[in-house]
């Protein structure tokens, strides 16, 4: 017999290799083994598929060992990977190794030093106390061992034992353990499970909803009976998360599992807490910020008897194993930090959801204040169902927003400092009721730009093609693309005489200025740079909610879905600057964030405010903005977007070329693109240069793919495929690096 695996590499494919006799009766599909691969070297590697097809004319090699007793990636997961691997045309390889936690997948194993799988031993669940007495009852042996094995759990609180740590224990021998483990009172598994122990909090029924809330839910629920996704449009603190509450207590009562996907690590904590409040200790949290080893054993409870119900985490946490999976929810659908840009697979978390809760028979909830267009477009066909929410939660008042026009302050000589005169106001009144600012800029840095007055060079990053950021408290020049630092220099390289200005203003020179604006008052500022250490962020989220700093400055990190109770007002400076990228998304992204930052405004008892600073007020988004309108918005939008054929009327895939000679990289880009043209004609656009056209010493072309609906997602990937495949055939392109980003956002 034969076994096709995958292996965790980024090699198109799957490999064969054939099942040693002693292996045929338990191996399965999704079961993972050790087989070797290259000349010298050992992988771990996921069963797909077992056969009896001889593979012809080359050798194949055996199985090395098998490594697990049960299948630990279950089937919907196996066809969650070819369909990732499939639509965003990645290797197989890729999406396995994207999935599961590393040390589940040891790679790169040398001959030799192949690890002996470590065993671990836990005591049959299944069995209950009295049936383990009596099933050694006779034995006296296997009972003193078995009591030193209880006895090593309760004094170390936990729920298994490695067979190194069984040797060490009074009565030990191989033949009482393997009578221990025939009888099927132990368990062996090759990975350690540790106890995941938790305090218990203190817990409380979800609270009642109000009206709105309740019409809101039925509605969901309703639509769940024909559509199989529904996107929830409800205003920032209008009570959305409440609903999901509602739901998950439903979906638990019925027995199944939820998954709530979140786009940022950021927004943990504060969502742990609220739903640990109800739901305790069901509840697995999956993020980049926990450990690989605790990854691995959220991903076994999973597939034991006893898995979380909820599962809380980012992008990544959809590849667990789900057994009876009830619900997906997508917070903040929106966001762009759902679609993974590097390394490979560059799956949309969103979209990706939606599959998964297809595959198995689950249902999605998309939520959202400000959805992406594509969702509301979705909505708008009858492909989604749309849910509205309009009010804010205990009748708070939406905030007033108000433009400046900081071109006209300027020529009337009335902007003393980055805060118009408004602004200032502003916060002064609140800092006098007790109350706070939040001041969003969405640049970080001191400032964006240094240049000589006398010869106007600028600094660049040797690596990129990007002008350095000035930072003034490490006092250096930051590439923002490659992070390399140089420091500033002490007069201009190029003509030696002129003074070096700081032109622009980042975060860091907001929060300087602000803090001499309002002398005594604590300034907080939160952005990558202040957010880098553990904790730091929460920290300052504290600091915040707990009025210890009373203005927060900040870039898109400050809007992101926190709930904040004392905030009067918040001001968006330099506002134009969030719309004017070379993207057709320029104004999504800055409808969003400027909607989402407003948002943090206001109060049970004051009306929130929100002053945003503009040079050029007539441009109609800013309409859209203060009315909050986002139908309005969406309306201006999808005429666009139609007319230029882009998303939601076209998918988008970009193929980026890469290597350290222009010209050759320039080459191979027409190349390519000729091949594409061929079969696609003007759908191909490009090779382009793109805005920063080198990042790292690799020079970079782009060509973009629009790709109408007429088109299947599998014939497109067959012209891709074959075009790359007649491309390698020059060999003067063996070098170049190509990669796809499919619904590239
Ligand atoms: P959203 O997710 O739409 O931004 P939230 O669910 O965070 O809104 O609600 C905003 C605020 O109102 C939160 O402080 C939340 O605790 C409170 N809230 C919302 N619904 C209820 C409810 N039914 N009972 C009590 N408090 C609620
Ligand atoms: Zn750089
Ligand atoms: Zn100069």
């Amino acid at each position: 017999m034969y076994a096709d695996v995958i292996l965790p590499l980024p090699l198109s494919g799957s490999f064969t290799y054939s099942i040693p006799a002693n292996m045929e009766k338990s191996i399965r599909r999704g079961m993972r083994v050790t087989v070797p691969f290259g000349s010298k070297k050992y992988y771990t590697a996921i069963i797909i598929k077992i056969h009896r097809q001889k593979p012809g004319n080359f050798v194949i090699k055996d199985i090395h060992s098998l490594l697990d007793s049960i299948p630990v990636v279950i089937e919907h997961q196996l066809e969650l990977w070819e369909w990732i691997s499939f639509y965003y045309l990645s290797s197989q390889g890729d999406v396995c190794k994207a999935a599961l936690p590393p040390p589940m997948l040891p790679e790169d194993l040398q001959i030799g030093y192949i690890p002996k799988s470590e065993e671990w031993f836990r005591i049959n669940p299944a069995l209950k106390d009295t049936e383990i007495s009596t099933a050694v009852e006779r034995a006296p042996k296997q009972q003193v061992l078995l009591d030193e094995i209880i006895w090593f759990f309760t004094e170390n609180e936990k729920d298994n034992i490695s067979r190194k740590e069984v040797k060490e224990l009074n009565g030990y021998s191989p033949a009482i353990l393997s009578s221990l483990i025939k009888k099927e009172i132990l368990f062996p598994f090759t990975i350690e499970r540790s106890r995941l122990h938790r305090e218990t909090t203190s817990n409380h029924p979800p609270y009642p909803l109000s009206e709105e809330q309740q019409k809101a839910l039925d509605t969901v629920q309703h639509s769940f009976s024909d559509k199989h996704t529904v996107l929830l449009h409800g205003a920032t603190s209008s009570g959305k998360t409440e609903i999901y509450i509602h739901l998950i207590d439903q979906l638990l009562q019925e027995g199944k599992q939820v998954l709530y996907l979140l786009p940022e690590i950021a927004l943990t904590t504060e969502l742990t807490h609220r739903l640990q409040a109800v739901f305790d200790d069901k509840i697995g949290i999956y993020h980049s910020g926990i450990d690989d080893q605790e990854r691995t054993e959220i991903w076994l409870k999973m597939l034991s008897d006893k898995p979380y119900e909820i599962i809380l985490g980012v992008r990544s946490s959809l590849f667990l194993p789900f057994r009876r999976l009830g619900l997906v929810i997508v917070d903040e659908e929106h966001e762009t930090s759902y679609k993974q840009q590097d390394p490979s697979p560059r799956y949309h978390a969103r979209d990706t959801a939606i599959m998964l809760a297809h595959l198995s028979g689950a249902k999605t909830l998309l939520g959202s204040a400000t959805p992406s267009i594509e969702s509301y477009y979705n909505a708008q066909t009858g492909k989604y169902d749309l849910v509205t929410l309009n009010e804010r939660f205990g009748g708070v008042e939406a905030p007033l927003v108000r433009l400046q026009n900081t071109k006209d302050l300027r020529r009337r000589k009335k902007m003393k400092s980055l805060l118009a005169p408004v602004l200032m106001d502003e916060i002064n009144a609140a800092l006098e009721n007790g109350e706070q600012a939040i001041l969003l800029r969405n640049r970080r840095g001191f400032a964006p730009m240094i240049e000589c007055a006398e010869c106007a060079w600028t600094p660049k990053c040797d690596h990129c093609d990007v002008t350095l950021t000035y930072h003034k408290k490490v006092n250096s020049l930051v590439c923002h693309y490659c992070n390399t630092t140089y420091p500033l220099p002490t007069e201009c390289p190029s003509c030696h005489a002129g003074e070096l200005k700081t032109l622009g203003t980042g975060t860091e020179r907001l929060e300087e200025e602000v803090a001499q604006l309002f002398p005594g008052v604590t300034v907080g500022r939160m952005d990558s740079d202040t957010t880098r250490g553990k904790d730091s962020f929460e920290r300052i989220i504290n600091d915040f909610q707990e009025n210890r700093i009373r203005i927060l400055v900040g870039t898109q990190m400050i809007s992101k879905g926190l709930d904040f109770g004392n905030v009067r007002v918040v001001g968006i400076i330099a506002a134009d600057s969030m719309l004017n990228y070379p993207d057709f998304r320029s104004h999504e992204r800055g409808f969003q964030l400027m909607i989402q930052a407003a948002g943090r405004a206001g109060r049970r008892d004051t009306q929130g405010m929100v002053i945003i600073q503009t040079a050029d007020p007539a441009q109609p988004i800013y309409r859209f903005i203060t009315r909050n309108d986002y139908d309005g918005f969406y309306q201006s939008q999808i005429v666009e977007r139609k007319l230029f054929k882009y998303p939601p009327y076209t998918r988008l895939i970009s193929i980026v070329l890469k290597h350290k000679d222009e010209q050759k990289v320039e080459y191979a880009a027409n190349a390519f693109s000729q091949l594409l043209k061929k079969s696609l004609g003007d759908r191909v656009l490009g090779p382009n240069k793109p805005v920063v056209s080198r990042i790292q010493q690799q020079y970079i072309r782009e060509i973009l793919l629009k790709i109408d609906h007429a088109i299947s997602p599998s014939h497109v990937r067959q012209i891709i495929k074959s075009a790359e495949s007649h491309f390698r055939e020059n060999s003067k392109f063996k070098q170049i690096l190509v990669y796809y980003n499919v619904d590239w956002v």
